[in-house]
Formats: C-alpha cells, structure tokens, sequence
C-alpha cells in the first residue's frame, strides 16, 4: 500500500480545479501518465524576466513589464476583430490590443470600466503611443508584488497553455508532502542539495534570480532521486533474482551444426559473445546479460543461437521488439534462419482479432510453438508460457529495464538476453542497467562497406535533388529524416508533410510519408510499399530511428542535422549500409552552426564506431541549461541525463550498495520507500513485499 502521505500526488489530474476532460486529456498527452505527481516532474524549459515599471518610458520598450493600469474605455473595430482597451498608467495613457475572435463581451468583463488591473505583457509603440497586445493578465490580485517577476516557460502540447499548464502546476505545488530525507547527509552537503520539495518549488517558483541560479543544483538533486530509486530497484530485483536457481541448459552438437549452416561466418566477437551466452545458458544460474552492439553488427544472429540453444533443451524462447515493425522483421528473420518442421514460429501481435489472439495464447500455454515474437504483448497478465527457457529483449534504445525483468514473474525464471543498439560507455553501464553481465560487439560483418558520411549546408538542397535522382535512376532507395523540433509533435509532423509534398512535386510517385501519428498497420503498409514496391523516397520523421532494416535503402538524408545529438545521428546512419552496396548519408544543415554541432558533424563524419561516438558524446555537450530539455536519448529516464549527471554516479552506488532487502524492509527505511513509491517503481516494491 502506497503511504498516505503521498496519496495526494497520486491523485488523477482531473481531480484539480478547472481540469475537465479536454484538458485532462492534453495533459495525458502531454505527460504520459493522468497522476498529478508527473505534473511536478515536469521541469520548465526557459524563463521569462518581467520587470516591474515605475513609469512608462522608451527604455522599457519591447521587455515583458508588470503593470497596474487603469481602464478607460473599450473600443471595437472591425466588426469585433480588433478590440483596443484604453488604459492609464500615472496618467500615461496606454492600449490594450487584442486582435481574435474572443467573444469581446468576455475581454469586456476582464476589464471593468474605472477598474484597475495588473496586467503583464510585451511593451511596444505605436504612433507614439505606448500598447501591449493580448497581455497576461491577473485579475484576481490588488497588489502588484504578488506576481513572481520570473515566469517559467514549460514545453506543452497544442491547445494547452502556459496560463492553464501554470495553475495546475502551481496546485501541485501546494500538495507537495514533507517527506524524511532519503538522500545521506554527507552527500546533501557535498552537492548543496536542498531538501525534494524545496529543490522543486525552487524550480518551478523561482522568486528572483539567485533561484535560477541554483536551477542545476536543484535539478541535479532531483536526477539523484531519480537515479537512486533506479539503481535500488535493480538492486532489489536483481537480489531476488539471485536467490533461487534458474533454468539449465543442456549442451549438445546442434548449436554447431546450425552456426556451421549459415551463410556467413560469424564475426569474432559474435563468436565470443555466443561463447559467453551459452555459458551463462548451461549453468545454474538464471542468465541476465546485455547483449550490446551498434546497429549492423548482427545482434539477431546472436540471439538466434540462444534460441535454438533453448529449443535443443526443450525449452520455449520469446522475442520482445518495442514496435509491430521491429517485432514482424524479427519474425521473418527467424523464419529465414530457422528451416525446420519440428519448429514452430508464432507472431503475436497486439493487432491480432481477440479470437486468433486466443489461439494463439492457447498454443504459446500448451506448448505448441516453440519460439514466440512480438511486442510488449507478450508480457501481459493472461500469456502465460508452457516453458519459457529464454528471453530475448530488444531494446534497441529504450531501457525500462523492470518492466521487462517481469518475465520472470511468471512462475519460472527464464534466461534473458537483453539487446541494444545504444552502445553507452562502460561507465555508465551499471548505472543504466544495474549488475548485468555484458556482451559486445565491437566489429560489424566482414563484407560490410564504410557509409560515406558527408554534410552540405541546406541551401543548396538543388545540388542533392540532382543526386537523387541518379539513385532513384539507379533504383536504390533512400531515407529522409525531418528533425524533431522540441515544441510539438505537430510541428514536426509539418516539416515532414512540406518536405514530402515537394519531394512528391519532382519525383511523382516515389515518395512515401511516415510518421508517429499514423496507427501501427498503417505505418506497416507504408514500410511494406517502401520495402516491396517502385517507391525510392521515405520522409519520415524520427522514427525510423528504431531498428528497420531494409537492405536496399542505401541513402538516408538528414535535414537539420544540427538538431540532432550524436548518438541519435549515429543510430539513424545505421538504417542503411546494411546491404553490400557503398551507402551514403548524407547531413544538411543550417549555416551557422554551433561550435557543439560543428564538432558533432565533424565526429559523425569522422568515425562510424559506435562505441567512440558514445564516448565522444559525453564531451560534446554544452554545459548547463539542460533543464526540461531532455537530450539523452534515454526516455525512461525524466529528469536525469546520463551524461550530464554522471558526477553523481560513484556516490548512488555507495549508498545503494549496503542496502539490503531485509534493510528495506525494516520500517525505518520508510524514506526509501517512499522514494520507491514516488518514481512507480512498481515491480521492486512488490519484490520487496513478497521478499
Ligand atoms: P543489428 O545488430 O543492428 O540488430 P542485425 O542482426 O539486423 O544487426 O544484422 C544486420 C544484417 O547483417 C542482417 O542482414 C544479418 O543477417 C547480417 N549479418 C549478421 N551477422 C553477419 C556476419 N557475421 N556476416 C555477414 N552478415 C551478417
Ligand atoms: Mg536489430
């Protein structure tokens, strides 16, 4: 049971005032999750500076100022669409401008005739006459001090504003618990750590700028947080996973036979890797291994051998790929791999009709199929596995490492394998994964040719539609990548339909649009026509980031390459150069780059080994003003960024380290589980229930 102390942050968001559905649900979208404690999680992007003016004067023009004006009269133009209200600061007469279709009987009451009224927005001038259009305005407040001259600006989703975002924000605040200090002293007064709550009011309230000043050490404290709550529920889950035995392997010449088989030979470290894998897989202990390796490196062989490893003991393997997309191309490379009668090869989808899915359950349950793929399908409440030997996790770079331990919630303990394509530096291993064995590939396949990196800046984008279309004679495929911009998705969404709409203009009938709004069988038939069909153009926004592999897509465009941090440059260059044919990427970019994006563009075309850009990467970045803007490429994570707060690494350790189970679960250490609660890390603290 969650503590009662924390039950107001866990309340739904609908339960503030002024939150109806509609805006319940942009929340939702915004946020992910309906609690109100991921209101507070969610950490401003920017701060606006207002100034509190004594007189009107040119000085102040185009700064945001406070205000306290008089209003003198309402006037309507336009048949209501441009409604001006004439005020009076210290007998300065200033206009109020409002330029849409608000009803103006509304803007009529916000401001009553002979009333004064705090108001807050840009000063500008015209005709020699100072205004301010469609300015914030705080009707309820007499006094003009209680207006915080720092107003945080929050990233949001369209049709939520700052205004209604604020409120509920500042709601939240208010519910914040104290909580007993779960952070160790010395640690508290190494940093200059404030307490949880003051470190976030601080942040989301800040009252003059000392407190912005100290926003990194405020965040910092709150990525701790997040992190020790990480690194004690791996501890936690892991410890229990230790406690009994797993499953055993039989060793026998078939693993052999099908290596010797298969149309290549493997690379040096696969065949190290296989060596550690099986080795794992004969022992008595349950495997946890991270199977780590850039993209082309040949991961799925890899994990193919495991398989067929579990099948020469009897046992059933699973697959778990984070898309439809991913998880149907694991399908088919398995299928290509795996020729045989005696094996079964099931595709469990989430789209599958409720009978078929029925069907299938009931073969996975009764042992009829022998090696089972699909996506987080698999791990739900009512799939449950006759033998489950071995699972394999396909990361690629999402790592909620919990969620997925859950297969051994069924009963068993299964071997997993984890797989990811986000190769991180050895440092930040543990942190990231806790205790875990380790694989890498640090070659790609003999036969592969070096991806010719180059970088041309966008206006001259006619030079490249030239070359494209001598790939497109050639009948070679190419993918273009549209940035993410940080606002919105719809926004991104635009840049990618403007860019397909011109493409489609010159190269009629060869261009395809993908996008994450589409539903998943329709981003599946645009794959499919792009795969099989006479297209040679996919613009897609970030999301062919994840694992595709189409062989004949041997150009992969990126526009506004600058936007892009290193890894996520490295991962989408991985698309192509998968075939035998010389591929190319090629990064468009906006003149006047950054020195940051100069040298990421330079490293990018420099080196193709993942391993060196993940170590590059730590020190490519600009320091500081990271707040509420998340780079990492690490979503699972909120606050903490792997790179930015690696300072704090060496010290969570410590205080984990000693805290055992038993510790845990003493009633003293309530401070930790409230820690535990607050971050959801659910599965650990059932652990530690039934432990
Ligand atoms: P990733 O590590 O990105 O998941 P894949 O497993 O998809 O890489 O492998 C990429 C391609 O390389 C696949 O087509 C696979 O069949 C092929 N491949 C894997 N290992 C080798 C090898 N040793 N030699 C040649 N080709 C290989
Ligand atoms: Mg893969």
């Amino acid at each position: 049971m969650r503590p009662e102390i924390l039950t107001p942050l866990f309340k739904n968001i609908s339960s503030l005032n002024g939150i109806g559905p509609k805006l319940n649900q942009l929340f939702i979208k915004l946020l992910n999750n309906e609690k109100i404690i991921s209101l507070i999680w969610h950490m401003p992007r920017d701060f606006i500076y207002r100034k509190k003016v004594q007189n009107l004067n040119n000085n102040d023009l185009n700064k945001i100022i406070i205000l306290k004006v008089k209003v003198i009269k309402h006037n309507i133009y336009f048949k209501g669409k441009i409604f001006i209200i004439k005020c009076e600061y210290k007998e300065t007469p200033i206009d109020i401008y409002y330029f849409s279709k608000t009803a103006s009987s509304f803007i009529k009451k916000l401001y009553p005739l002979n009333n004064e009224i705090i108001l807050s927005g840009k000063l500008e001038i015209y005709k020699n006459k100072f205004q301010i259009k469609h300015p914030e305005i705080f009707p309820k407040l007499k006094n003009i001090n209680e207006i915080s001259i720092i107003q945080p600006i929050y990233s949001l989703t369209k049709g939520l504003t700052q205004k209604i975002f604020y409120k509920s924000l500042i709601s939240s605040l208010k519910i914040i618990p104290d909580l007993n200090e779960w952070i160790d002293k010395d640690t508290l007064i190494k940093y200059k750590f404030l307490s949880w709550k003051k470190s976030l009011i601080s942040i989301h309230k800040p009252l003059d700028k000392n407190d912005i000043s100290k926003n990194e050490i405020n965040r910092k404290r709150l990525a701790y947080d997040e992190l020790l709550a990480h690194q004690l529920s791996l501890n936690i889950i892991r410890n229990n996973n230790k406690k009994s035995l797993g499953i055993k392997f039989k060793k026998n010449n078939n693993v052999e036979n099908f290596i010797s088989k298969l149309p290549f030979e493997l690379t040096d470290s696969q065949k190290k890797s296989v060596k550690e894998i099986e080795k794992d897989l004969i022992s008595n202990y349950q495997m946890i291994r991270l199977l780590q390796g850039d993209v082309g490196s040949g991961k799925t062989i890899v994990s193919i051998i495991a398989m067929i490893n579990a099948l020469n003991s009897g046992y059933q393997s699973a697959i778990m790929a984070p898309t439809e997309i991913l998880a149907k191309q694991h399908f088919e490379t398995i299928n290509k791999f795996v020729k045989s009668d005696k094996i079964k090869i099931l595709f469990l989808s989430g789209r599958d009709t409720l009978k078929n899915k029925k069907i299938k359950i009931s073969k996975i349950c009764k042992h009829e199929v022998n090696i089972i793929v699909g996506t987080h399908a698999l791990i739900q409440e009512n799939v449950n596995f006759n033998k489950l030997g071995l699972a394999i996790i396909d990361e690629q770079h999402r790592f909620g490492v919990h969620e997925r331990l859950a297969f051994t919630h069924k009963g068993s303990k299964p071997n997993i394998l984890v797989m990811t394509a986000t190769p991180i530096p050895r440092t930040l291993t543990i942190a990231a994964y806790g205790e875990m064995e380790e694989s890498r590939l640090t070659e790609k396949p003999k036969d592969r040719i070096k991806i010719q990196t180059s970088a041309m800046p966008l206006n001259k984008i006619d030079k490249l539609i030239e070359g494209i279309r001598r790939i497109i004679e050639n009948n070679q495929k190419i993918y273009w990548v549209c940035p993410m911009i940080e606002e919105s998705e719809e926004i991104d969404l635009e840049a990618a339909n403007k860019r397909f709409e011109k493409l489609d203009k010159i190269f009629s009938n060869k261009v395809l649009l993908i996008h994450g709004k589409l539903k998943p069988q329709e981003k599946e038939n645009v794959m499919d026509k792009f795969k099989n069909k006479n297209y040679n153009i996919l613009v897609s926004t970030t999301i062919i980031e994840v694992g595709i592999d189409i062989p004949d897509a041997t150009n992969i465009i990126i526009e506004h390459a600058e936007r892009f941090g290193l890894a996520q440059l490295h991962q989408l260059r991985g698309r192509v150069g998968r075939g035998n044919i010389k591929s190319n990427c090629i990064l468009l970019y906006k003149n006047n780059l950054s020195e940051i994006a100069k040298k990421r563009i330079e490293t990018i075309k420099e080196t193709d080994d993942g391993f060196t850009i993940a170590e590059n990467d730590l020190e490519i970045r600009g320091p500081g003003e990271i707040l509420g803007k998340k780079q990492s490429g690490f979503p699972n994570f909120i606050i903490a960024d792997f790179n930015y707060d690696k300072d704090i690494f060496e010290d969570i350790r410590i205080q984990t380290q000693n805290l055992s189970i038993d510790k845990l679960n003493n009633e003293e250490n309530i401070n930790y589980k409230n820690l535990l609660y607050l971050f959801e890390k659910d599965i650990a603290l059932k652990t530690l229930k039934s432990g």
